[in-house]
């Protein structure tokens, strides 16, 4: 299909569309719509196309006010849509407001760098100096004056209105705000440094610095390492009683009981067999778990080395596991009792959670014991969920971040972050999905109250990732010892 053979995929925060989606999906839309029409063939589009996913990724919150969208013009059953745009060169990108007629050919939308900070800005430009309709999911952007400020609370039913107090040619008020358009019980606001009014009364000396006002008159300023825009984001998203919105108040039930009975994929195929080992060794090696388990992984490791036929049946593996133990059933229990993934729901976290925890596990204990090679994990760990992992939609993202860059991963350490990196990547892409947990909602991680060095900004104000930080965090966070082992005795 078009959308395997051009430059993005379905994992991207990237709506794909084609000549029989392009209509219902950009005209009369509640949102706006950026559209790159690009040719898979052209080599300035593959080098734009990193820069677009990850400006997509960046303003993924943004989606119910402007969304992002490419199509392939190279893709034969394409051509005629794109020439009815008039498309000339590729890449070109062009603005749909919210609300656009079928008869319109979108505005021109310049792409002055490659810069994701610079697009982001030219986004919010935009969006605020076309005359068409304004997409109603969008909060307004403009400048708050002392009296809207004062009379907030008679219109607005939230418990928290964030003030954002910065300069004329800041983007960081209107950053944040749309950062926090899918969230309920809060607003945001920019307030210009030149609001004497309100400067003075909250006693505002640094800009940009954000506040919280509250509906009973009282305010105070929020606490952030950094004054930039993803910190803000961050601490406000995170505030008590903010959530996104459609979904529930978390509830903690008492006890948790998940069984959710992962589905087993049949795996008497040979590829799967190999990964099975393969996977296996790796769990060997580096597992940091009770002696007996241990001694159980190697008599099925063993096992499975010693096995003449290239197919077996997960009944025999199953009696492996249960007749190897030195006292039956004691090495794994029955049942499956959740306790570093335990979610506020039984459907919630469990299982995937435990995958994910694992891997980094691994990858870490592969790194402070300066194991084979960076490759040994991360292909196990590909393997395995290429041919076990039950949701097969996760496998197939997961497939893409792999052949995507996985073989060109060098170190150890590399490998630790190349997966802390893509788990961040699924996280964005999760954020606000049905399997989120609301107690546990998909961040970049880790957040800075847990790794305040690992966020830094670059003289642009730009938040980066200290990755030297970030590895230290990582080799600290899922070392063995830091792991309980003494949970079933
Ligand atoms: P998880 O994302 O499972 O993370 C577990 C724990 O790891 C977190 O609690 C945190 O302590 C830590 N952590 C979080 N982020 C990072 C990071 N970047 N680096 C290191 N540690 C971190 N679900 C879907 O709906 N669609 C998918 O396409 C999908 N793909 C998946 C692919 C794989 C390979 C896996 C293992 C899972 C996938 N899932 C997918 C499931 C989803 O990612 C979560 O595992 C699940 O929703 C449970 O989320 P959680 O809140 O428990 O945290």
């Amino acid at each position: 299909s078009s959308a395997e053979a051009g430059l993005y995929t379905s994992s991207d925060q990237i709506v794909l569309l084609n000549a029989g989606n392009l209509e219902s999906v950009l005209f009369n839309s509640t949102s706006a719509f950026l559209v790159e029409f690009y040719a898979s063939w052209c080599g300035h589009c593959m080098a734009f196309a990193p820069v677009w996913k990850s400006l997509a990724r960046d303003v993924k919150e943004w989606k119910p006010a402007v969304d992002l969208a490419a199509i392939d013009c190279a893709d034969e059953g394409n051509r005629m849509t794109c020439s009815s745009f008039g498309i000339r060169g590729y890449p070109t990108v062009k603005f749909f407001h919210a609300y656009t007629k079928s008869s319109s050919k979108g505005q021109p939308f310049k792409v002055s760098s490659h810069d994701v900070r610079t697009l982001r800005r030219q986004i919010i430009y935009m969006m605020e100096t076309h005359e068409e309709s304004w997409p109603p999911a969008c909060p307004p952007l403009e400048t708050a004056s002392k009296a809207e400020i004062d009379n907030f609370f008679e219109t607005n039913s939230v418990d928290y209105l964030a003030l954002v107090f910065e300069r004329v040619n800041s983007y960081v008020g209107r950053e944040v705000t749309l950062d926090l358009l899918q969230y309920e019980n809060i607003a945001v606001r920019r307030v210009l440094s030149t609001e004497d009014g309100l400067v003075s009364k909250m006693g505002v000396t640094d800009f940009p610095s954000c506040y919280l006002y509250y509906p009973n008159g009282n305010f105070s300023r929020l606490n952030v390492q950094i004054e930039a825009r993803t910190f803000y984001s961050y601490a406000l998203q995170r505030l008590p009683g903010v959530v996104r919105a459609g979904k529930p108040q978390p509830v903690v039930p008492d006890v948790v009981d998940n069984t959710t009975g992962q589905q087993w994929l049949p795996f008497n195929r040979g590829k799967a067999l190999t990964d099975l080992k393969r996977y296996i060794s790796v769990l060997v090696k580096y597992f940091p778990g009770r002696p007996v388990v241990k001694n159980l992984l190697q008599s099925v490791e063993a096992w499975l080395l010693g096995l003449e036929d290239t197919e077996v049946s997960y009944s025999s593996l199953l009696s492996v596991l249960e007749n190897t133990a030195e006292v039956p059933n004691a090495v794994l229990p029955e049942g499956v009792r959740w306790v570093a993934c335990q979610g506020s729901q039984p459907h919630f976290r469990g299982y995937p959670c435990s995958v994910w925890t694992l891997f980094h596990v691994l990858t870490v204990q592969a790194m402070n014991t300066r194991g084979a090679g960076p490759q040994e994990v991360l292909q196990a760990m590909r393997g395995y969920v290429r041919s076990f992992f039950g949701c097969r939609e996760c496998a197939s993202h997961f497939e893409n971040m792999a052949a995507e860059s996985m073989d060109s991963v060098r170190t150890l350490s590399a490998a630790a972050l190349w997966l802390w990196s893509r788990h961040n990547r699924v996280n964005n892409r999760l954020a606000g999905a049905l399997s989120e947990d609301p107690l546990f909602p998909k961040i970049q991680w880790p957040p800075p109250e847990l790794c305040p060095s690992c966020h830094g900004v670059k003289l642009s104000g730009e938040h980066t990732w200290k990755q030297e930080r970030v590895l230290a965090f990582l080799k600290e966070h899922f070392s063995s010892d830091r792991i309980l082992l003494d949970y079933l005795e």
